[in-house]
């Protein structure tokens, strides 16, 4: 057994006394690392894989994860502009999707065209996730990270953190942020012990199969529907395309609602091309099934927290997926991520002494965990309205977009300056009040 100390991550002079060890370099973790740096928070973040991930598709971003981005590091929000791609078709830049029925002709049959939604506040972009995370990691320091590092156990004392890795290595820090994840080991060592039943992740009745097309194959296939964002609707069924990588590429999320339970120990299932063609063999135009032959058939799960009670255990905080994994409807998570490190880095940028810390978790879940457990729920309802099954809209596709036009505002509106000025009211009464 080795034995090693967080302190690698800060710049040096007027370093604060207290070490933290970040668990998980996915988006959450990279964009708290960078908060980090700049609030010169010492650091060390730990990441299981033997590399930074280069798994997932498209990943789109609203106007709050872009404040949040710039608020994080302006290069960052810089950068992201260089890899990132909005609608194809001129003056639809404020338009997040067009909504088309998923049957046969896309509702053509009915007279329905595609019918926008999106706001003045929304500007359309999304970027591949490996262009997001290759900008993300650009920014961190190499001698802060470690890799091939799995975190298996989190142990609090008084006035530490251990941390024991699979290959037996023990490390201690001041306080762990929890970054790792929608199924990650840290969320039992906050919640275990007061909240066991919200420690696992649960089901949300649904599973996609991903894929990118090359841009020129979707176009052929959906004529001009491929260059601009779509949520194809239907019975059980939601087509999701929009294009990436400065336009040459689209996404693809087809999700599948099931009223199974998913019963497999691995969050993704692998199946046989026909199996998968065959979830979407009612009610789905040929076109977009035709879009499945770039597809992976691969299944995998949705699962989310629904219901997270707190964000911190004393000196071990949640961050990211692990937190508050959401259904992907409303195209939040990672931009959820990113607001988690805005503030959280912020307030840790207060801390003066280690005994604030919990306070200033305190802060921090009492300023973002409503706001991102609201992501979480309303997600699951967007989900109902993609697939026809939204108690109040039914099967109008009038009142399904008219719901999309309002639904995401409060979302992409969010004063961000705002929660920082809370968190830091509220960490003042707080060491002020706690004498620390
Ligand atoms: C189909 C789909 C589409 C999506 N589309 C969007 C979108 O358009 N817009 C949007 O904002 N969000 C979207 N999301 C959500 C977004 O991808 C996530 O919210 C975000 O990537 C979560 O980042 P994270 O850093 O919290 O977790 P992760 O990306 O899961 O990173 C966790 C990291 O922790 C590491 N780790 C795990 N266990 C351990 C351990 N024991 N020890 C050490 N390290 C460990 C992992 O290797 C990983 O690197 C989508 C999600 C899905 C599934």
């Amino acid at each position: 057994m080795t034995l090693s100390s967080s302190s690698t991550g800060s710049v040096s002079g007027g370093e604060p006394p207290f070490k933290i060890a970040i668990i998980g370099a996915g988006i959450g973790g990279l964009a708290f690392a960078i908060g980090c740096l700049k609030h010169k928070v010492p650091y060390t973040l730990y990441e299981s894989a033997d590399k930074y991930s280069i798994v997932g598709a498209g990943v789109g971003l609203g106007p709050n994860a872009l404040r949040a981005m710039d608020m994080i590091d302006p290069r960052l929000r810089a950068m992201y502009n260089d890899i990132s791609s909005g609608n194809l078709t001129p003056g639809k830049d404020h338009v997040m999707m067009d909504a088309l029925y998923a049957e046969d002709g896309f509702g053509e049959s009915r007279g329905w065209e595609a019918a926008s939604f999106g706001a003045a506040c929304y500007e359309r972009t999304s970027a591949h996730r490996r262009d997001l995370l290759d900008i993300l990691t650009s920014m961190i320091p190499k001698e802060t990270v470690r890799f091939s590092k799995r975190v298996k156990t989190v142990e609090q004392r008084v006035d530490r953190v251990v941390i024991t890795f699979e290959d037996g290595e023990v490390a201690e820090a001041s306080a762990v942020i929890g970054s790792d994840g929608a199924k990650g080991p840290t969320r039992k060592f906050v919640l275990g012990e007061r909240y066991p039943e919200e420690v696992a992740a649960t089901y949300s009745g649904k599973y996609v199969y991903r894929s990118i097309i090359p841009m020129k194959d979707a176009l052929e296939i959906l004529g001009d529907h491929a260059g601009d964002a779509k949520s194809f609707i239907g019975h059980n069924v939601n087509f999701i395309t929009f294009p990436i990588s400065k336009g040459t590429q689209c996404n693809l999320v087809a999700f599948k609602f099931t009223d199974e339970p998913w019963t497999h120990d691995q969050w993704t299932r692998r199946v046989t091309k026909e199996e998968m063609v065959a979830d979407f063999a009612h009610g789905v135009d040929k076109r977009l099934v035709k879009l499945l032959d770039w597809a992976d058939p691969l299944q995998w799960s949705l699962h989310h927290h629904m219901n997270t009670p707190t964000y911190y255990n004393g000196l071990i905080c949640l961050l990211g997926d692990l937190a508050h994994a959401t259904t992907p409807h409303q195209a939040s998570g990672a931009g959820q991520c990113i607001e988690d490190a805005l503030v959280l880095s912020h307030l840790l940028g207060k801390v003066r002494d280690a005994k604030q810390l919990p306070l200033a978790f305190k802060a921090y879940d009492s300023i973002r965990r409503p706001r991102a457990q609201k992501v979480v729920k309303t997600s699951q309802e967007a989900g109902q309205l993609y697939t026809f099954t939204h108690p109040e809209a039914g099967e109008d596709m009038e009142k399904i977009v008219q719901n999309f036009r309002q639904r995401f505002l409060w979302i992409w509106e969010h004063d961000l300056e705002q929660d920082l000025r809370e968190g830091d009211e509220l960490f003042a009464k707080l060491t002020a009040a706690g004498q620390v």
